[in-house]
């Protein structure tokens, strides 16, 4: 604390993101990283963008990234003037929430949610409402009929990796047609229904994905927004009111490259998804008991082990898990879906831990 601080710094609570332990090699199941990397496309684009001397770093990237969204609007058979590109969706929704949801009345999102979206609600000074998902941890979308001053849903919901069909969005849209609905698909590719298809017929749905999962690019940090023409324009204006450059050279061409080696992404989602299956069957033979996943990471609760104390063991054994010390899932384990051989390192430490 500083008295040079201002109000609003003393009053927000920041997001606290997975650990990125220092450690040569750990088992990092934490933070919904991809376990493959991306398509070697991607890696010739990078050193294509940067040359034999870098030359091209000199000079201020395309602040709206043309090219990328061009490809990306391409791929999802939307006009470029829907879409928004921006440095990891996490940027995307933030100027999402100053752009488009402060209204007069509050918005909502579920009790068990992506941890992100309070913390932007506070930053932006916006009021918002919790609707509690059910005893299965399903989203009951008759919790977000309007008056409201916005929804905002992963689909499918994180850290639960439960998705609701493309007719519950649907639906959802029918009961908000005077409010913003933002579908946050950060996990879509792993299983679940895209909203996308809907944005021509809704002009209030803002649907957002990112590379960071499906596409193995957390760190060069590109996410998107598509929607109708004005809500993107919004977006933009917010961009351009903040940071215009905020993909860089390398990052752009990354992108791009990636959109361009479909069966490289079907591949590896493929990949990630049969381990998710497989890694569900061995830990319900250890007698765990797991949402049904559609996302790249399952949540897991033992009924007789806490998950704060296997979370702390598996660390002892440089195996990182996600544990949310928060009211109704301080109970769960969120496990990022790794090679079959890490799941298997798991399963094994796991088996350990529970057997001693
Ligand atoms: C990971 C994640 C994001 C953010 O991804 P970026 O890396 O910032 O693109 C957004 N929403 C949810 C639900 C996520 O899990």
């Amino acid at each position: 604390m500083s008295r040079f601080w201002s109000d609003i710094v003393h009053r927000l609570t920041p997001y606290v993101p997975g650990e990125q332990p220092a450690l040569a090699h750990p088992i990092k199941l934490n933070t919904n990283e991809n376990p493959y990397p991306p398509s070697p496309r991607v890696v010739d684009a990078i050193r294509r963008e940067l040359g034999s001397d870098g030359a091209s770093l000199r000079k201020y990237p395309d602040p709206t990234a043309r090219a990328l969204r061009e490809a990306v609007a391409a791929h999802h058979g939307l006009r470029v003037e829907q879409v928004f590109a921006g440095n990891g969706s996490d940027e995307v929704l933030a100027h999402a929430f100053q752009a488009l949801l402060k209204h007069d009345k509050p918005i909502r999102f579920a009790d068990i949610t992506y941890s992100f979206y309070p913390v932007y609600a506070k930053l932006y000074g916006i009021e918002y409402e919790t609707i509690p998902l059910d005893d299965d941890f399903a989203i009951d979308i008759d919790g977000y009929r309007a008056p409201n001053g916005g929804v905002l849903l992963p689909n499918p919901n994180a850290p639960t990796g439960r998705a609701l069909p493309l007719a519950a969005i649907e639906a959802l849209l029918k009961a908000n047609p005077d409010s913003p609905v933002i579908i946050d698909e950060a996990y879509v590719d792993f299983g679940a229904e895209s909203a996308v298809s809907l944005v021509d017929t809704y002009p209030n749905l803002l649907v957002v994905q990112t590379t960071s999962k499906s596409r193995s690019l957390a760190g060069m940090r590109v996410g998107f927004a598509f929607g109708d023409a004005a809500l993107i324009d919004a977006l933009t204006r917010v961009k351009d009111s903040f940071n215009s450059y905020p993909l860089d050279r390398l990052a752009q061409a990354a992108a791009l490259a990636s959109y361009e080696d479909q069966a490289w992404f079907e591949e590896s989602c493929a990949k990630v998804v049969a381990s998710r299956e497989r890694l569900i069957a061995r830990l319900a033979s250890l007698g765990f008991e797991s949402v049904p996943s559609a996302a790249n990471f399952v949540f897991a609760k033992h009924p007789a082990h806490d998950a704060a104390a296997l979370a702390a063991a598996l660390k002892q054994q440089e195996i990182f898990v996600r544990h949310f010390a928060m009211p109704r899932i301080d109970q769960h384990l969120r496990i990022s879906i790794g090679t079959d051989a890490e799941c298997d390192a798991l399963v094994a430490a796991l088996t350990a831990i529970i057997g001693g």
